[in-house]
């Protein structure tokens, strides 16, 4: 065959990984990803919490560049968005619980609504099970103090309460109060986290246990209550708990897809997905700010999906795409948690989610990706992520739970493997702990040099995902294998 520089050109660029890296680097730009990050965490945007009217513009945006880009809209869906009803119900405006002709008014209210008691109460020292041996608390308040004779920890006392509710309820009891000997700045950091309006799914619905019993923390720094109580055979309580209110209200996902290639592999789906909401206006930092703008989180996972999504649809892989953006992650992983009961298109044609959730980064030759190692897929991000400089690595920090503390564990939990895809970091502190969930994460303050490769990185992970002829899946012996073996039949 003659020479032909044109085809040894084609020959030359229409090799498969080359094809597919300049693909995924060809929409990619400093300017366009400035452009998202900028308005997303944009002070007008008051840190996006769900409930909000910025909530409500922060999905609008996203609805609309995903129509920009020529994605389509989900069957079933609402537009470019599924409706996600919620509650929303505010804090107590009075707070008291009178115990034996002591008004105390730091209080915590960890459990139950407006309620008011005037009656019977018993002290109980820990409230274990042997404290109940021969008391009777049918019908009455019961008094303990926090922890254990070996727990003292705030965050360990917490751990302890499922286990001292059961007990109480078990044995008749109303409600606890429960007594904590902690210092008042960790009370300032408790008392305030239940001094916010809460969100959740409306009751009556499956997916809420209803509030049938009480509990609250009242501080004791120096057990003084607790050492009274303890010295009387009986006592009396009276709780008066006000001012709560409830409001139902629709927040939004924002869903798009786009259909692949393959005649076959089409009817498998790659899910690409980060939260658009973050905790809104809080507390002011030493600076005096007071919004709470979520740069890192996480509208750099947003602009990760819609990079994805601007490529797909105009160079759409062999499996079929679905974007979904959530809200109220900050509520509870509320949005994805809804999204997987009400799925659009069956669980069981999702055979990946890629998830992209941001704390916070201190490596630009990195990108962490929390369960990297948990899934067939390990392989292809690799490879990608190498494509552009950058190492991927594995979750630097199995302690702190990360896989289960963003969306991705509600589809791994239905078996649909799930890693999450963030910025570098090899540990969860330091730099990386300093700007979540604070007033600093603005978008100032990150390397847009660095997210080009790493949103190229993420895009062309997705392309040999979505071009790969083998079906990613659990890594033999996972704890969602099984999950998945019954959602795909394997
Ligand atoms: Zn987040």
């Amino acid at each position: 065959m003659k020479y032909s520089p044109i085809l040894f050109l084609f020959l030359f660029t229409s090799t498969f990984a080359q094809t597919d890296k300049e693909l995924a680097a060809s929409l990619i730009t400093k300017n366009k990803i400035e452009g998202h990050i900028y308005f997303l965490a944009s002070d007008a945007m008051k840190g996006r919490e769900t409930g909000t009217n910025e909530g409500k513009i922060t999905a609008e945006y996203l609805a609309n560049q995903l129509r920009s880009y020529g994605t389509k809209k989900v069957p079933g869906a609402n537009g470019f968005f599924q409706d996600v009803p919620l509650t929303k119900t505010t804090a107590a405006t009075t707070r008291n619980i009178v115990i034996n002709g002591g008004k105390e008014t730091q209080i915590a209210p960890i459990e139950g609504g407006n309620y008011h008691y005037d009656g019977a109460a018993v002290y109980l020292n820990y409230g274990l099970e042997e404290d109940y041996a021969g008391q009777d608390v049918r019908g009455k308040l019961v008094y303990i103090k926090a922890g254990s004779e070996t727990i003292r920890g705030a965050q360990q006392m917490f751990g302890l309460m499922e286990q001292k509710k059961e007990l109480a309820k078990k044995n008749g009891a109303i409600g606890i109060v429960e007594l904590a000997a902690i210092n008042p700045e960790i009370w300032n950091f408790i008392d305030h986290s239940y001094s916010e309006n809460r969100v959740g799914f409306p009751e009556n619905d499956e997916k809420t246990e209803t509030v049938d019993f009480n509990y609250y923390w009242v501080l004791d720094t120096d057990n003084a209550i607790a050492n009274d109580l303890a010295t009387k055979r009986s006592n009396f309580g009276k709780v008066t708990i006000s001012g709560i209110e409830k409001q139902e209200f629709i927040s939004r996902n924002v869903v798009a897809m786009v259909e692949g290639t393959d005649a076959k592999l089409k009817n498998e789906y790659i899910i690409y997905s980060g939260h658009y909401d973050h905790v809104g206006i809080g507390r002011p930092d030493a600076t005096g700010d007071s919004i709470y703008n979520g740069a890192r989180d996480n509208a750099v996972g947003i602009t990760t999906v819609l990079s994805m999504a601007e490529n797909l649809a105009k160079h759409p892989t062999k499996r079929s795409a679905l974007f979904i953006l959530f809200t109220a992650e900050e509520k509870g992983l509320l949005g994805s948690k809804y999204y997987v009961e009400n799925p659009l298109i069956p669980l069981k044609q999702m055979v990946f989610c890629f998830n992209s959730d941001n704390a916070g980064y201190n490596d630009t030759s990195l990108v962490t990706i929390v369960g990297l190692g948990r899934t067939t897929a390990e392989n292809d991000i690799k490879v990608a992520v190498s494509a552009y400089g950058l190492k991927a690595v594995d979750d630097p920090a199995p302690e702190q739970n990360l896989f289960d503390r963003s969306d991705n564990v509600h589809f791994a939990v239905k078996g649909i493997p799930a890693p999450t895809f963030s910025m570098g970091f090899t540990s969860f502190s330091g730099e990386v702990t300093k700007h979540y969930h604070q007033p600093s994460d603005e978008a100032d303050s990150l390397d847009y040099d660095y997210l080009v490769k790493f949103f190229q990185s993420y895009v062309l992970s997705g392309r040999l995902i979505g071009n790969n002829p083998q079906t990613p899946f659990w890594v033999l012996g996972d704890t969602y294998e099984a999950a998945g073996r019954l959602l795909y039949g394997r």
